[in-house]
């Protein structure tokens, strides 16, 4: 057990210094360049070839049926399962995928928080 004045000099030290945590939610700190947040799909530059969910570590991805893409199919991520990895942005050959800088994901509609979709559609089944 420490003697009573043991963190008096260390209180004393930290008096002057700038504080090192923020007061989040009011402040944010500045992420780094490579921060890996929330998935996103750019529709216009998928092929639809599933390279990504194959190679997805937590199978995170599902292929989703569509006539939008040349290959008849978009990846959906499920941001539960998903580890932020970026394998998938990794291995995308059209660069189609991009973790972005958003690290605020809780929601209370799981479908919301689960997909990256294109405008207009709504995948209702969740996993
Ligand atoms: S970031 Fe990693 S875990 Fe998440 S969907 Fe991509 S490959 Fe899967
Ligand atoms: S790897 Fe890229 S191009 Fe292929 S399905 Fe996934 S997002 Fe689309």
């Amino acid at each position: 057990m420490p003697y009573p004045g043991a963190m008096q000099g260390e209180l004393l030290r930290h008096l002057t210094k700038k504080r090192a945590t923020v007061l989040y939610p009011f402040e944010k700190l500045e992420l780094a360049e490579a921060y890996r947040g929330r998935w996103s799909h750019n529709m216009a530059k998928c092929t639809g070839c599933g390279l990504c969910a194959k190679d997805c570590p937590s199978e995170a991805i599902q292929l989703v049926e569509t006539n939008i893409t040349p290959g008849g199919r978009y990846p959906v991520c499920y941001l539960g399962r998903c580890m932020f990895c970026a394998q998938c942005e990794d291995t995308c050959p059209t660069g189609a995928i991009q973790l972005t800088n958003e690290y605020e994901l809780a929601d209370y509609q799981k479908r919301i928080i689960d997909s990256a979709e294109p405008e207009g559609f709504r995948y209702e089944k969740s996993k």
